[in-house]
């Protein structure tokens, strides 16, 4: 085993990101060491190469960062017995603790001690990373490197569309990111009638309409009333909010029909302030989504994934880990959908 390898790591306390040679991690009993073969960029990943308010908060210096990955097991600890070495795998990144309340209960994406994979632990940008046997999930035959790379914001978008009934229910998506155009061909895939999906971004609303929208719709140029009314809507079934943008959430409060629900994934950077009112006066529920349901949302995706679910529009760019300068630059040029890092 070589001690040192490559990584991409928050080396200082300010904008950029360092390829560095790092120790390989050790694990323990119940760990893994995965050699990673391909691994995506987040927009969190993002945020931390920016070193926003969020990435100061949050991020211990020095770290390996990442957590979207797919590799091959290369050492297990002496209590994992289910894995063998060479099995090709992906991860849920939220480390959960196993003995509270949630965690116990069954609900461990709820965890009140969630630790995250190149959050606060060392991450997957790195020819190694170490991940607790628990989290791993087997990739099988015939799913491809970049499919299980983007397991995770895949994970996020079905996690997301699935929190309501969706059968002949017509969908508004803010937001046309990798995790909003991934939810369109899921609501399709599934049944929805129509799916409306909004952005500020051309290039992502083409990718969007690639994944199957009924329509996506600039809401700089068109309001989401008109296209209403072209498609004889008098208000959306299902709100699925992945923007993060507040006015995004505004509007989509105000076109939701009488009883709507929504599932809101996208986190704003400010706090703001809407007419809640809207929300009792028109009976709505809405849901805070976190992460992943583990595992049942790593089985959904991966029986979607099986049975056809397609998201090549939305795996953009792929670039070797050296030129990840290149790979955050394409991000933040707003011209890509989800953007892969081959490690080894
Ligand atoms: P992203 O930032 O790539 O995509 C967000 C999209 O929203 C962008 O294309 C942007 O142009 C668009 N947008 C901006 N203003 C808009 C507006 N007014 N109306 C419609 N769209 C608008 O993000 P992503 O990776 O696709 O993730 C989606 C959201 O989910 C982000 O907010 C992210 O932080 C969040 N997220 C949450 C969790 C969780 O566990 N809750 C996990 C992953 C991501
Ligand atoms: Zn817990």
């Amino acid at each position: 085993m070589t001690v040192k390898m490559r990584a991409l790591v928050k080396k200082f306390p300010r904008k950029g990101l360092w390829l560095d040679e790092v120790s390989v991690p050790t694990i323990k009993g119940n760990e893994v060491l995965i050699k990673v073969e391909r691994a995506a960029i987040c927009g969190s990943d993002v945020h931390i190469y920016d070193w926003n308010d969020w990435a100061q908060r949050s991020i211990p210096v020095p770290l390996v960062i990442g957590h979207e990955f797919v590799g091959q097991i290369s050492e297990k600890g002496e209590l994992v017995t289910r894995y063998t070495v060479g099995d090709r795998v992906s991860a849920e990144g939220h480390v959960t603790c196993g003995v509270c309340r949630r965690c116990r209960g069954g609900l461990r994406h709820l965890c009140t001690q969630t630790q995250g994979i190149g959050v606060q632990l060392p991450g997957c940008f790195a020819e190694y990373v170490v991940v607790p046997a628990e989290n791993l999930w087997p990739v099988p035959d015939g799913i491809s490197d970049d499919y299980a790379a983007v397991f995770d914001p895949l994970g996020n978008a079905v996690h997301t569309a699935l929190s309501f009934d969706l059968i002949g229910e017509d969908v508004l998506i803010t937001g046309a990111g990798p995790i909003g155009a991934m939810a369109v061909g899921i609501c399709k895939m599934v049944g929805a009638r129509y799916v409306v999906i909004t952005d500020v971004n051309d290039y992502r609303l083409d990718i969007a309409r690639k994944m199957g929208a009924t329509r996506a719709v600039n809401v700089d140029k068109t309001r989401i009333q008109t296209v209403m009314s072209d498609l004889g809507m008098i208000g959306f079934d299902v709100g699925l909010e992945m923007s993060g943008n507040p006015n995004a959430l505004g509007e989509m409060i105000e076109n939701m029909i009488n009883g709507g629900k929504i599932a809101l994934l996208g986190i704003m950077d400010e706090l703001f302030s809407f007419d809640l009112n809207q929300v009792v006066f028109k009976g709505l529920t809405i849901k805070g989504i976190f992460g992943r349901e583990m595992f049942e949302t790593w089985y959904k995706m991966t029986i979607l994934v099986r049975q056809g679910l397609n998201i090549d529009p939305v795996i953009t760019h792929s670039f070797a880990m050296e030129d990840f300068e290149k790979a955050f630059e394409v991000i933040q040029g707003g011209r890509s959908g989800k953007v892969i890092l081959s490690i080894s």
